[in-house]
């Protein structure tokens, strides 16, 4: 038996069944640096998705923050201690006002199942609408905000919209009338729930909607929806768990690159480069309503290593420029994807912005038919080929690359240079 197979029984036996994997032939990774992984058997995989290790594996600034701190001291949050004021005081300043509050936690569920909690404390309301094919999370509250993995008692209170698709637009136009059909679908949610006894809390969105494919939109597109949302005396969390912190290359904040304000932001996944942290950024308003609506507390929310580890990621970002990287690289990149397309039909909608980008796959043209069982193939021979990356979007047919951020234009030519001989080698087929 093969090492790998002897860990997917073990994870079956002790982890229990369905603990999700990626791949056909899981990846079994002991060590990781910069933009490569190595696995069990020593061969090198460059990453291009993980999300998680944003500044590269391992960097050694926050290496360094987490031992020092970790050789220093930690303790559960109800003491007094520099760390998570001096982190929050640096993530603030990334915001516009009067987002200048925090809330750390240790993951993105955790943020979001607070952000609801928050929308409640200040609206006084229940009704939440979210996406049709997002995720939000795995909290009781959270997992309900999942159309496509329904949990078996669905809430009243929560109602959904299309997620946008710029590729096949709501009403056929895109633009503007794209952006007013969208805001229809909130106006009507708003109707759907005040029917069923809910008014207004929340809108639940990200605002690159990262898991359904960040379809391409131009800035002030959501501005419409987020002014229904307000008539209706609801509030906008931006679920910002996967665009955050530069990676988009143009802007610091998923929100900030639509040119929306949203009343609260959560965020994780790349907060503390692979270390277990969440957070929520909201005004001191809505931070108030919440604290004295709810009493809060959390054990190792930002305590003294999370908040290490937070911090030196965030200097990490901005002291290596790695924001800018993210523009110049994904921009260079999408073009060599875009040249990709001129051989390969199957590549139909190049888009992105920074390190999060894609292309969304089809068997035709013209028709648009979604290469959804291809893209899956194409995904698991890249892995074969030692690069990893994956697919997700609304019909499950867009490659989703998402790199950690000293990512090089070497490193992009590696990844183009083995897309180019999976999709030569893989025929275009379901
Ligand atoms: N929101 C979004 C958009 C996510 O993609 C995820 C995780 N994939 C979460 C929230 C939940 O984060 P966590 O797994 O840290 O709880």
């Amino acid at each position: 038996m093969t090492s790998t197979q002897t860990l997917i029984d073990r994870r079956a036996q002790l982890l229990g069944p369905n603990v999700s994997t990626f791949y056909e032939e899981p990846v079994h990774m002991v060590r990781g640096k910069g933009v490569w992984v190595w696995d069990a058997d020593g061969r090198k995989y460059l990453d291009c998705y993980n999300n998680v290790p944003h500044v590269g594996h391992c960097h050694p600034k926050v290496v360094e923050a987490i031992t020092k701190q970790a050789s220093t001291l930690n303790t559960h949050t109800r003491y007094l201690h520099e760390g998570i004021l001096d982190y929050v005081e640096s993530l603030t300043d990334t915001f516009a006002d009067p987002l200048n509050t925090a809330i750390m936690t240790c993951t993105g569920s955790e943020a979001n199942d607070i952000a609801l909690r928050m929308a409640r404390g200040i609206t006084g309301n229940t009704g939440v609408i979210a996406t049709d094919h997002t995720y939000h999370g795995n909290t009781m509250a959270v997992s309900q905000l999942s159309c496509t993995n329904p949990p078996p008692d669905r809430w009243s209170n929560v109602a959904f919209v299309p997620a946008p698709d710029s590729f096949r637009p709501l009403g056929g136009t895109s633009g503007k009338a794209h952006s007013l059909a969208f805001a229809a679908e909130i106006e009507k949610a708003i109707a759907d729930l005040k029917e069923r006894g809910h008014e207004l809390s929340a809108l639940i969105i990200c605002p690159y909607f990262a898991n359904e494919g960040f379809p391409d939109l131009e800035k002030g597109w959501l501005q419409p929806a987020i002014d229904a949302v307000h008539k209706a005396g609801g509030v906008v969390i931006a679920d910002e768990v996967q665009p955050g912190f530069g990676r988009l290359g143009t802007d610091f904040w998923g929100h900030q690159k639509a040119g929306i304000l949203p009343d609260i932001v959560t965020m994780g996944k790349p907060m503390a480069n692979g270390h277990p942290v969440g957070g929520v950024v909201t005004s001191l308003e809505i931070m108030s309503a919440f604290r004295s609506n709810f009493r809060y507390f959390n054990t190792f929310g930002g305590n003294p290593v999370s908040a290490a580890a937070a911090l030196a990621t965030l200097r990490v970002v901005q002291e290596e420029g790695l924001m800018e990287n993210a523009r110049a690289v994904g921009e260079y990149a999408r073009e060599g994807l875009r040249k990709l397309g001129e051989t390969h039909k199957c590549i139909a909608d190049v888009r992105g912005s920074g390190l999060f980008f894609g292309a969304e796959m089809v068997l035709d043209r013209h028709s648009k038919t979604p290469a959804t069982a291809f893209t899956k193939r194409i995904a698991n021979a890249m892995r074969q080929k030692g690069v990893l990356l994956n697919f997700l979007g609304i019909h499950y047919n867009a490659l989703k690359i998402r790199p950690p951020m000293p990512f090089s234009r070497e490193d992009a030519d590696i990844m183009l240079t083995r897309l180019d001989e999976a999709l030569t080698e893989t025929p275009l087929e379901q």
